[in-house]
């Protein structure tokens, strides 16, 4: 399973166990097993591993986690203009100590048999030699907990070079490459600090990269003055060789039109169209959006402050990375630091959102998860407050998945037709 799926996987089993905690006060591990095991077709053992350590966390404390973000650095080799650090300082760098206590944290707060830990930034490559102490830590420490551990890595793939490619190969860590499209789209915002654009670098780089991890990954990050290439942004992409796709909008402060969010809809379903002919003609490809059922609720809110946390170069503790980029202090939601203490009551409303809901979004009849906190803080101030872009955009990509489930299982036939 790619780890994508996998963190949405946990995080659904995670769903399940809330809910059945929520909704069962008495707490009965055997009724807790015989569920998870019904839902999702894992093994007696893992079950009961699973329920017996749920219930230690809710003796210890609401907090169970199964993935940490490590900021290893603020800095960064580029200055992409709609990068979400605002703030980004050259001596924002982890220390090896701060990073273990990270490390700790998640192991002993650890809920689940299998956690993941995300190397990010900043450019987390700038920190390779502090990443080559950390992984045999972290290894080390999730064997002493009994705990399977994989990884992550967000790059601008820049600085990679074949020693970073053997490193990451020999420890299984997972590329996730930040490439928005052509070179066009991609140097309209990802440069240099002299100003050059960073395309022909990454591309160069990609059949390197490919040979150590041939199922790769990329995050294409849309912008309102994108829409137009998007389609041709994407195909680019796959002629690269990318199989993997994280394709959002960049959204913050700066918003987008009704005409712009109904065009990036449209672009959507026609490069759905591209992707299940990819698909029909055998070609290694997946985006995980367009393989879900409509209306397939995964509950109120997302992992961050939940089941997962991210942790600043300086040790300090926030429900996610993209909080951590946030330029007021309310919006960054520092819970505490690794190197002293973390206040998890102050999670609550984190780990229970669904008690955060607008008035508006109570009176809302779609499935929505309510939008990315950072985003929603962005936009309205309030990390739980979605902007009506975020239902605009709700509603297009679930048109997108009504259309993707009708093409995949109701019509594939069709899709050659055309
Ligand atoms: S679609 Fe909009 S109003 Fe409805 S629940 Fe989602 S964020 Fe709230
Ligand atoms: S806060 Fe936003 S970026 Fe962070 S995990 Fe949630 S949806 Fe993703």
């Amino acid at each position: 399973m790619e780890n994508q799926s996998k963190a949405a996987w946990l995080e659904q089993i995670a769903e399940k166990i809330r809910e059945y905690t929520r909704n069962n006060p008495g707490y009965s591990p055997r009724v807790l097993k015989e569920n998870l095991m019904k839902e999702f077709f894992i093994s007696a053992g893992e079950a009961e591993k699973l329920a017996i350590m749920a219930g230690r966390e809710l003796n210890l404390s609401q907090l169970g986690l199964a993935a940490l973000e490590l900021n290893l650095t603020f800095n960064c080799n580029l200055t992409c203009s709609y990068c979400f650090i605002h703030q980004k300082s050259p001596q924002d760098r982890m220390t090896l100590a701060t990073a273990q206590k990270a490390i700790d944290l998640l192991m002993e707060r650890a809920a689940f048999p299998h956690v993941n830990i995300t190397l990010f930034g900043g450019e987390p490559l700038l920190e390779f030699n502090l990443i080559k102490k950390i992984v045999p830590y972290a290894l080390d420490a999730a064997k002493k907990h009994n705990i399977a551990l994989t990884w992550a890595i967000t790059t601008n793939g820049t600085l990679i070079n074949e020693d970073i490619l053997k490193f990451f190969s020999q420890y299984k860590i997972n590329m996730l490459l930040s490439i928005d499209g052509g070179p066009e789209t991609h140097d309209r915002y990802r440069r240099t600090r002299s100003g050059e654009g960073t395309w022909h670098k990454i591309a160069g780089l990609i059949p390197l990269i490919k040979a150590y991890q041939p199922w790769l990954g990329a995050r294409m990050t849309v912008s309102t003055e994108a829409i137009d290439t998007m389609r041709e942004d994407f195909n680019q992409l796959v002629g690269m060789g990318i199989n993997q796709f994280i394709i959002a909008p960049a959204q913050g402060a700066a918003s987008w039109s009704m005409e712009e969010i109904e065009q990036y809809g449209l672009n959507q379903l026609a490069i759905l169209r591209d992707y299940l002919k990819l698909k029909q003609k055998g070609y290694p490809i997946f985006i995980e959006e367009f393989e879900k059922g409509e209306n397939e609720y995964t509950g109120w809110g997302c992992r961050a402050g939940r089941t997962s946390l991210a942790v600043a170069p300086n040790g300090d503790v926030s429900p996610c990375s993209k909080l951590l980029g946030l330029t007021e202090e309310a919006g960054r939601y520092i819970v505490g630091n690794v190197n002293s203490e973390i206040n998890v009551q102050l999670l609550e409303p984190f780990q229970n959102p669904i008690s955060r809901r607008q008035p508006y979004c109570r009176k809302c009849s779609r499935p929505c998860t309510g939008g990315c906190y950072a985003v929603n803080f962005e936009q309205t101030g309030d990390h739980f407050a979605p902007s009506e872009e975020n239902c605009l955009f709700w509603v297009v990509c679930q048109e997108t998945k009504r259309a993707s489930g009708m093409l995949r299982t109701g019509c594939v036939a069709c899709v050659g037709r055309r």
